[in-house]
């Protein structure tokens, strides 16, 4: 606990956070929106419109839905390591190196907040030697 962000820092990392938090939710809820309005769809078709829907068509609908699941899941990891984050500024662990103590760079935690380790500790977990 030798280092660590001053008060300041951490308000503007919550900051941060907290932005990054509000954009992801928007961007789940459009998706859900879309999801939402797809099974309507799918849902009242009647069996007149089945035969004048082209198959080609549904394909890529179903693709597309199967993409929107996939990024709302990654949505909610990407939202829950930043709630994770947030709890570290609680912690006053935020921003410090697991691994050697040390405060992992600004620019770093800004654009990584659950980040846990500097870069070299990283790099070197990576090669085995951490
Ligand atoms: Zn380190």
């Amino acid at each position: 606990m030798a280092k660590q962000y001053s008060k300041t820092k951490l308000a503007k990392f919550r900051k941060s956070i907290e932005q990054k938090m509000g954009n992801v939710s928007e961007d789940v809820d459009t998706i859900r929106e879309g999801l939402g309005t797809a099974s309507n769809k799918q849902g009242g078709v009647t069996p007149d419109s089945i035969y004048s829907l082209h198959m080609a068509d549904a394909g890529t609908d179903s693709h597309e839905q199967e993409k929107n699941f996939m990024l709302m899941n990654r949505g909610s990891d990407y939202f829950k390591n930043l709630e994770i984050a947030l709890e570290r500024i609680d912690e006053g662990t935020f921003g410090i190196c697991k691994i050697c103590d040390d405060l992992i760079p600004e620019e770093r935690m800004m654009e990584v907040p659950n980040a846990t380790k500097c870069v070299d500790c990283k790099e070197k977990g990576k090669l085995g030697l951490g």
